[in-house]
């Protein structure tokens, strides 16, 4: 076998295991395709929030049986009975916090990590809690694997939020509470938007929350559909259907 060959082998063999395998092109099409159909067409029109949802490997938060799926319309499993949002949900929320690069921005509930990514991608600063440990570790492994820098994982009760890093300019709830945790809007800066899903398992809507100095502007958005926020201000135990 020439020094070639053997190159190619190797290529090839890192190529199944994620990034090279991408820079070839074969999920960089399917993610451009989920940017098109998915977002873009039903309005989705944030130039740099496009750029972020093409340039983030999805493929590399889903867990490997679900690889073929991690661009579908929908959401995919990512163990322990929770799942990665739907692209367009996730694009959805972001895209009404209105990220220009310089927030410091909140996550509630990391899961893989995915939608930390791409808010890490908008603005200057990301921190992620995540309730379960497993999750909480595998997403900050895979976050530092990636190289996103600007993103810190935190292991404990979301709806506590992080008041040693507060204020938020921006605040990101990815499961369904009973209503907005008090510490969340506490730790909320004037000016600040918030974007949370409030209702029970199968009736929720999106809401987005902004503080102007002690007032807080709620406007409902869509109906919307994700796993339960389970901690001291959210729900204590399973939600009621
Ligand atoms: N944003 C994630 C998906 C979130 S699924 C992603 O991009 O993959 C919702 C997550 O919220 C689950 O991982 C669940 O464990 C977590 N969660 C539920 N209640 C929580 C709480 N009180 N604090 C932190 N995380 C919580």
């Amino acid at each position: 076998m020439s020094g070639n060959d053997d190159l190619r082998l190797k290529l090839s063999k890192e190529a199944a295991n994620g990034p090279l395998e991408d820079a070839r092109g074969e999920y960089a099409e399917a993610r451009a395709e989920m940017v098109e159909k998915q977002l873009r067409r039903r309005g989705i029109n944030d130039a740099r929030l496009l750029q972020a949802m093409n340039a983030v490997p999805r493929h590399e938060f889903v867990p490997a049986e679900f690889r073929s799926r991690a661009y579908d319309d929908a959401p995919v499993p990512i163990g322990e009975g929770q799942t990665i949002s739907q692209p367009y949900i996730v694009a959805a929320m972001t895209a009404v916090l209105r990220l220009t690069g310089n927030e410091r921005a909140l996550e509630i509930g990391a899961g893989s990590g995915y939608q930390a990514a791409i808010l890490a991608s908008l603005a200057r600063e990301v921190f992620t809690i995540e309730s379960r440990p497993e999750l909480a570790t595998s997403a900050a492994q895979r976050l530092a694997r990636l190289c996103y820098a600007n993103v810190h994982v935190h292991c404990g009760d979301g709806t506590m939020g992080l008041p040693e890093f507060a204020p938020f300019d921006a605040i990101l709830v990815a499961a369904a509470s009973p209503s907005t945790p008090e510490p969340l809007l506490a730790q909320l800066a004037d000016g600040g938007r918030m974007v949370i899903p409030v209702g029970t398992v199968e009736n929720q809507e999106l809401q987005l929350l902004e503080r102007v100095h002690d007032k807080i502007r709620v406007t409902a958005l869509e109906p919307c559909r994700f796993v339960p926020l389970v901690g001291a201000h959210g729900w204590k135990e399973s939600p009621p259907r």
